[in-house]
């Protein structure tokens, strides 16, 4: 059962926009990083479709410990367990030298075990400092999920599942936590983990943008480019994918947009006319 869905994260919502109407290239990378990032989720989120009634599943959870914020990417409450999964969807060939990560360019990275280790380190003291779960017992892992991945010199003992592994793995957790019925202290621990979730302003991290500098236009929603004028009036067409789209359908979503990046502006007819551009009629956009 989910108990805390995964949605695409605001932040990663907003960068797409204001790459496109930014022109900003310099934040490309960084919107392609946590698209990838919330891509491997989603696919590790897939593998629990089928998993018993009596496991409770937390995803994208940010929770507090001593004004130390952590984040858990899937958090799975079973009879008497708590499985913890960091997802990394990293691609390519990676090596372990001692405490050292590195791509096979040699380039060194964040020791992905200390980061899951820190995680599940705060996430113990934070039951403990709250007094719940104690009759639960933790358990954290690294999950591989893209098959592209290989990673050389790994030990056997490290908490890690590798792509070729996941399958496998899952299974034996299910034959780990036989079918049971769901229990109080399960329920109740999610709702303490859910009501403790911090919810976290994207637009902390966003860049500066302003509405007068940012590019107005209808874009589309598969390919992240501008939208023209189709044969039909009724319809908009997208210059790169060619999938057309209704007019109405076309300003609703460009109206949504203009809410999430100025949550303080009001939606008026002025405003949603300037910002879509393309519609030449006013009051078209009055009606919509
Ligand atoms: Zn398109």
């Amino acid at each position: 059962m989910i108990m805390k869905p995964r949605t695409e994260p605001l932040e990663l919502k907003a960068k797409k926009l204001l790459n496109v109407r930014m022109n900003a290239i310099h934040n490309e990378w960084n919107v392609a990083n946590i698209q990838k990032g919330y891509e491997g989720e989603k696919q590790f989120d897939a593998l629990f479709e089928n998993s018993p009634d009596h496991w409770l599943i937390l995803n994208d959870l940010l929770l507090d410990n001593n004004n130390s914020k952590f984040q858990i990417d899937t958090l799975v409450i079973a009879t008497n367990n708590i499985y913890l999964f960091d997802v990394k969807n990293f691609k390519g060939d990676f090596c372990i030298e001692g405490d050292k990560w590195k791509s096979t360019y040699g380039k060194e990275i964040t020791n992905p075990v200390f980061q899951l280790q820190r995680c599940e380190s705060s996430f113990r003291q934070l039951l403990q400092n709250n007094r719940i779960g104690s009759e639960f017992s933790v358990a954290a892992y690294l999950v591989f999920v893209n098959p592209e991945f290989t990673l050389y010199n790994a030990l056997r003992d490290l908490p890690i599942v590798l792509p070729t592994q996941i399958n496998r793995f899952l299974e034996k957790l299910r034959k780990y936590s036989p079918n049971q019925p769901l229990s109080s202290s399960q329920m109740m621990l999610a709702k303490q983990l859910v009501a403790m979730n911090i919810d976290q302003s994207p637009y902390a991290r966003l860049p500066q943008y302003d509405f007068e500098n940012l590019i107005k236009g209808i874009i589309c929603e598969h390919c992240q480019v501008f939208m023209i004028n189709s044969m039909k009036r009724s319809q908009l067409i997208c210059p790169k994918c060619g999938k057309s789209e209704a007019v109405e359908s076309c300003v609703l979503r460009s109206a949504e947009e203009f809410k999430l990046l100025f949550p303080e502006k009001k939606i008026t007819t002025n405003n949603i006319y300037e910002w879509c551009k393309i519609i030449t009629c006013k009051k078209r956009i009055n009606r919509i």
